[in-house]
């Protein structure tokens, strides 16, 4: 293991030290456009691993499609060419008053400029038998080799939380011919996100796939056998379902807990404006971890996203080496894989349209691609699209939103954006004239 005195050793004591917490795309993306634009010395402390990897792939490295060598985006070498310092610790305390950090080995670190970038946890809501032998949430690589181990003789499992992680762990389960039972307490899979045409197209598909998918059913307790590992859930309606694995996929919350009782400002998330700046001096947050005090208009308050990691990380490069810029994201866009079918967000869809918007809603007959636009009834304008089983170009849809397009003119020229590979069937012509049927209004 590096020692700290030999790796600042290495570096100008001229120069700013940068450190940054946390090694996920958006800590690794701000260090990489921090090296670009600046001789700043860089070290970025993480505790997971060593190397940065692409979390959005760890379900594949279950599945046996990837080793987790295949999931780092750069070789070991690149690091040490770009002269960014990687030490794979643990921090326990940030003490701003000194500018520095304490390691889990007791070695302390200082820093001129500190970036938090820690990610989140998975949520537990106080469960009876959470904290069993075969009981986990998924998250982090060291809960990949937990399921590794968890799910070696399990027959039978039950997933609590209908999101995207659970879905994802319902087809890593299912890829080991486990039996999965995955409860969802809304009415309908994912409904605060989705609309219900969607969802229930989402559910067939999950059924299809032999997953017992049960709606408006939540997690009573989880029942332990004479060795404290999991044997059975209860439900709230008093089901008991046998399992030897429970998921916990009720999502994420901010990976903060080593800042208590620093003097840096903590909500859910770590407070921060719209430069990433938080309540003290030098000390950044971007990721999961930050929380926006203003909210932009159609984003969240603590975007969850690989791709707004990114997009945090190169914005607070670009303050610290260039000028100061404020977080403008755009547009939202996100997508998703249920299973063998590909999803799309951009712009805003809301789970329920409602008065000033309306929407046009496509579905194929065999149920496993869906469209649906949204506009607002007024003006016309094209406010987001929701695309199942057909792939969509992010950069035509961005500049359809940012000039402000009519719905018209978006369907007129649909087959633009589509981004299938070749040979696949259109569908554009029967979507049009669903459409030209249905929105007389214009
Ligand atoms: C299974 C799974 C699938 C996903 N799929 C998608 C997807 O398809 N699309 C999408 O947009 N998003 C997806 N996400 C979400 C996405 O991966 C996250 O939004 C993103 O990785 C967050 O990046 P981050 O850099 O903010 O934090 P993280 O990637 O969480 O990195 C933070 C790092 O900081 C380390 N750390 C925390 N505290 C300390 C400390 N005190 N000391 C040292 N190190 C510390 C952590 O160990 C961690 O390695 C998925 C998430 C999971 C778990």
């Amino acid at each position: 293991m590096v020692a700290v005195k030999d790796l600042l050793k290495r570096y100008n004591a001229s120069n700013k030290h940068v450190v940054i917490i946390g090694n996920g795309i958006s800590g690794i993306t701000c260090a990489r456009n921090i090296r670009k634009k600046s001789d700043f010395c860089i070290t970025v402390i993480s505790a997971e691993t060593a190397y940065h990897f692409s979390r959005t792939a760890l379900m594949y490295i279950y599945m046996g499609h990837l080793r987790y060598e295949d999931t780092k985006p750069y070789e070991d070498g690149f690091w040490n060419k770009n002269k960014i310092n990687l030490l794979n610790r643990y921090i326990t305390k940030v003490e701003s008053s000194t500018k520095t950090l304490h390691l889990s080995n007791g070695e302390i670190f200082s820093y001129d400029i500190l970036i938090i970038a820690s990610g989140s946890k998975p949520n537990k809501f106080g469960w009876l038998g959470q904290d069993l032998k075969c009981v986990q949430g998924l998250y982090s690589f060291q809960d990949l080799q937990l399921l590794e181990e968890n799910t070696k003789n399990a027959k039978q499992a039950v997933i609590v939380g209908g999101g995207l992680i659970g879905v994802e762990l319902a087809e890593m389960l299912n890829s080991r011919n486990i039996e999965v039972t995955f409860l969802v307490r809304e009415k309908h899979f994912w409904d605060k996100v989705m609309p219900v045409q969607e969802a229930k197209l989402i559910e067939k598909h999950i059924k299809e796939h032999h997953i017992n998918l049960k709606l408006e059913s939540e997690l009573q307790e989880i029942l332990s056998d004479e060795n404290g590992k999991v044997k059975a859930i209860t439900t709230k309606l008093g089901e008991t379902i046998t399992c030897q694995f429970v998921g916990l996929t009720v999502g994420v919350s901010p990976n903060i807990s080593f800042l208590n009782g620093s003097e840096i400002k903590t909500d859910k998330g770590i407070l921060v404006n719209e430069y990433f700046e938080t309540n003290i001096k030098d000390v950044y947050a971007i990721g999961d971890c930050a929380q926006f005090t203003t909210v932009i208009k159609g984003r969240r308050a603590i975007e969850q996203v690989w791709y707004t990691g990114r997009m945090h990380g190169e914005t607070l490069a670009h303050s610290l080496t260039v000028i100061k810029t404020n977080y403008n994201p755009g547009h939202w866009f996100n997508s998703a894989k249920f299973f063998d079918i590909e999803y799309q967000t951009y712009g805003n869809v809301p789970s329920i349209i409602a008065d000033p918007f309306n929407s046009f809603y496509w579905e194929h007959p065999v149920g496993k691609m869906c469209i649906r636009v949204v506009y607002n009834l007024q003006t016309h304008v094209f406010i987001g699209i929701n695309a199942f089983g057909i792939r969509m170009r992010h950069e035509v849809f961005n500049r359809w939103l940012v000039e402000g397009k009519e719905i018209s003119y978006v369907m007129e020229h649909l087959a633009e954006a589509n981004f299938d590979p070749e040979f696949f069937v259109r569908y554009e012509t029967e979507i049009n004239l669903k459409f030209k049927k249905e929105i007389v209004v214009l």
